[in-house]
């Protein structure tokens, strides 16, 4: 066998182009280098990252200590199977619950496999009601929570949905931010909701306070459990640890990702009070969920989250940052919303799509993603500075002045 190695990016996207399955639209640049807030390409060229890996590269490209902790781990021990303990998996474990209210953790490798943990952990908990029917799941409308079957059920975007059909059975949507008709579609035979405190997908919309609130009021009435899925807003993002706290509901269930690895693939679902003993040996499992390698650079991450102030960084960078896409004052701009450093720019129908402007950015030294068709979504590492912020503006004004 010959094997060549792709000396080029032209090689390396030719390799890719024959070789790997075509799931994703990828832009033609390949990045070998990565340092803070900053990717590099095969070329040398430098860009600022405001995608940071779609919301993964929280702490930066390559944060020093996390670099540290995965060194030191898989020169330990980097796995040994779930069928015996570990030192960093509980360890990891009392750390989320110290920070985040609940009270169990059970770990998985990505965010999808930590909705599918929350999803059969309600259904498990209702089926112990005795009441048969119970095992009905509401979620809202432009909803995402992932590509595995129960999530993409679990996603209300038929565009996601329908080349897999028949989807699981026993979902419901909901128009997100709808009193009304949450509480319409919430009953005796309900055993989750599911939302996002602040949707991504959808363009980066906000809950309402009143709504996450009713939705709360419901899962206590009914017995069903509340859901965050927390992947996207967990971890910083919105310039709190999670996204429930800008709301004050508590969730009973909340699943992480993203950020929680500072890079390093993990997931997370949390479960607290009589939520978290639902489970039981055989009930679920993931080989590699909890293995002791994520585990200990996961508890590195999370400790610089805390210690070095992200999240703090992420509330008042994000303020300007939201201050200063909104002074931009360009014709194709409809809105600027967001939370923290979890921003979207809403463009107008007719300004062309969101995704030519993304195209330009790139050209210009900086990394944004569309969403939604029109909305330009910035998520920058939450180590972003006010100069990284300022030079980013420099390249994003000529941009959005495009005709
Ligand atoms: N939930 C939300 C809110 C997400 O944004 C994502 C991914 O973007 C997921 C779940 C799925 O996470 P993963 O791609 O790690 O499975």
């Amino acid at each position: 066998m010959v094997c060549t190695e792709p000396t080029t990016s032209a090689d390396t996207m030719a390799l890719d182009s024959q070789y790997v399955m075509h799931t994703y639209a990828r832009l033609p640049v390949v990045f070998v280098r990565g340092e803070g807030c900053f990717v590099y390409d095969a070329d040398g060229k430098e860009y600022l990252d405001l995608v940071a890996g779609i919301a993964v590269n929280g702490l930066g490209h390559c944060p020093p200590k996390v670099v540290e902790a995965i060194r030191e781990q898989a020169g330990t021990l980097m796995h040994t199977s779930n069928l015996y303990h570990t030192v960093p998996q509980p360890k990891l474990a009392k750390l989320l619950v110290e920070i985040s209210g609940m009270t169990k953790a059970f770990f998985c490798n990505s965010g999808a496999e930590a909705n599918e943990a929350a999803m059969k952990l309600a259904r498990k908990a209702a089926k112990a009601s005795g009441n048969e029917a119970k095992f009905e799941i509401v979620t809202a409308e432009q909803s995402f929570h992932g590509r595995t079957m129960g999530a993409i059920t679990a996603t209300g975007q038929p565009k996601y949905q329908k080349a897999f059909e028949p989807l699981v059975p026993g979902f419901r949507y909901v128009p997100y931010n709808d009193t009304d008709a949450l509480k319409a579609a919430v009953g005796e035979n309900t055993c989750a909701v599911i939302l996002e405190p602040v949707q991504g997908e959808s363009g980066v919309h906000p809950a309402n306070p009143e709504y996450l609130k009713a939705a709360r009021e419901l899962c206590d009435k009914l017995n069903a459990a509340l859901v965050f899925d927390e992947v996207q807003t967990g971890l910083g993002r919105t310039g709190k640890m999670f996204g429930y706290q800008h709301f004050g509901v508590v969730p009973d269930i909340m699943t992480l990702a993203k950020t929680l690895g500072g890079g390093f693939p993990i997931g997370c679902c949390l479960a607290r009070d009589k939520w978290a003993d639902v489970f039981e040996p055989g009930d679920h499992a993931a080989t590699f969920g909890g293995n002791p390698l994520a585990c200990a650079v996961s508890r590195v991450a999370l400790k610089v989250l805390v210690e070095e102030g992200m999240i703090e960084n992420s509330a008042t960078l994000g303020d300007y940052f939201i201050g200063r896409l909104r002074a931009l004052a360009s014709p194709h701009v409809k809105e600027v919303r967001g939370k923290g450093l979890w921003i979207g720019m809403e463009l107008y129908p007719d300004a062309g799509g969101a995704r030519r402007f993304c195209e330009a950015l790139q050209r210009a030294g900086i990394l944004a993603k569309e969403t939604h068709v029109n909305t330009i979504r910035f998520a920058p590492p939450l180590v972003a500075t006010k100069d990284e912020i300022d030079w980013a503006m420099e390249r994003i004004r000529p941009v959005l002045a495009m005709p």
